[in-house]
């Protein structure tokens, strides 16, 4: 078995298991799914905030002037499309200045790699801290890539906020950037061989915004081979660690 990388932090809070319980049962509604999501958002974004720098602010309170501090770091949210626009409100009702960027990924069918497809971030960096919102950290592929995007773009400090994430996905990201701190509600078991998480909570996308119709979320639908291909790859990669 692989070691945890020190990147990698699984939140122990009793409130963040029990939601998360709630969140994975099948028989949870969109409405309620997309609430547990907002609200393992915010414990989870609360901790994954709790290094942020501070600077001193001189305020007033009613009684007296004193020494303050506020949020040095200017703050940029990158949700991965589509599944990640659900933690969203959640991460700009703990941080309401903070700026959201769109960046669209999706992965070529003949080469497997992330091809990116919207990108309108400005030539220089606005923010300090990035926070990357992917409920799922699955195959790491979309993360890494956004990773080298926002790194190239000159974002100090990327992090990682995901819900549930892959021993496959986790990998992929810490090798390629160890300095990507990832903090998560669990971390499960493996990946099918249709990329999905088990034990999971089958697609999030779909889980948050009622769209079971697509033959992909299926459960007689057959795994597309490149997708096997990759998880094949991704665990023998695991193993040889
Ligand atoms: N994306 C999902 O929505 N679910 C998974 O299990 C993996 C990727």
């Amino acid at each position: 078995m692989p070691e945890t990388p020190s990147s990698l932090h699984v939140s122990p809070h009793p409130l963040v298991a029990h939601k998360l319980a709630l969140l994975r049962d099948k028989h949870t509604e969109p409405k309620q799914f997309r609430e547990l999501v907002r609200e393992l958002t915010w414990l989870l974004g609360y901790e994954a905030m709790a290094d942020l720098s501070l600077q001193p602010s001189r305020i007033e309170t009613p009684l007296e002037p004193m020494d303050a501090q506020r949020l040095e770091p200017r703050v940029g949210l990158i949700p991965i499309l589509r599944a990640g626009l659900g933690m969203v409100d959640a991460m700009l009702e703990l941080l309401p200045t903070a700026e959201v960027w769109h960046i669209g990924l999706y992965r070529d069918e003949r080469t497997l790699k992330p091809v990116e497809y919207y990108n309108k971030l400005p030539d220089a960096a606005t923010v300090q801290v990035c926070l990357i919102l992917d409920p799922m950290l699955a195959t790491g592929g979309s993360s890494a890539a956004t990773v080298d995007i926002l790194k190239h773009w000159g974002a100090a400090r990327v992090k990682q906020l995901s819900l549930i994430a892959a021993p496959e996905g986790v990998r992929t990201l810490s090798s390629t950037h160890p300095d990507v701190d990832i903090h998560v509600a669990a971390l499960d078991s493996h990946l099918n061989e249709r990329g999905y998480i088990v034990p999971g909570l089958g697609d999030a996308g779909d889980r948050q915004f009622g769209t079971f119709a697509g033959p992909a979320s299926e459960p007689g639908h057959g795994p597309d081979p490149h997708t096997a291909e990759v998880v094949r790859n991704l665990q023998r990669d695991l193993r040889n660690e």
